[in-house]
């Protein structure tokens, strides 16, 4: 990978994880524990408590990008970018462009 390329997807990695860090900002209240004393109906409260468990699966999945993310910035750094890590075979392009931080390629995925 020639370093304008790599710059692209550094660049690429940036925006990612900006815009994982604005989602963990902006759900972090809908992320706290449904308070008992807030004035629910039984019902609403228990839809409110699904709505919480499902933004607490999505800030998990996107917690564990973030971390892939990092990974991917400091693989970029150390030239090891678009390795797959398992088979060391070259990651495709398109694999890439649609996932930056992947780190296998299609047949380890
Ligand atoms: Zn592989």
């Amino acid at each position: 990978m020639n370093p304008e390329q790599r710059q692209v997807y550094k660049d690429k990695l940036k925006a990612v994880l900006l815009e994982i860090e604005d989602y963990l900002s902006k759900s972090e209240d809908a992320a706290e524990a449904v308070s008992p004393d807030k004035s629910l109906g039984r019902l609403s409260r228990m839809e409110a408590m699904q709505d919480q468990q499902l933004v607490l699966e999505v800030r998990r999945r996107q917690k564990r990008r973030k971390a892939e993310v990092f990974n991917a910035i400091s693989r970029l750094e150390q030239d090891q970018y678009g390795q797959c890590i398992f088979c060391r075979s070259q990651i495709s392009e398109e694999r890439l462009d649609a996932f930056p931080e992947v780190q296998t390629c299609m047949k380890c995925a």
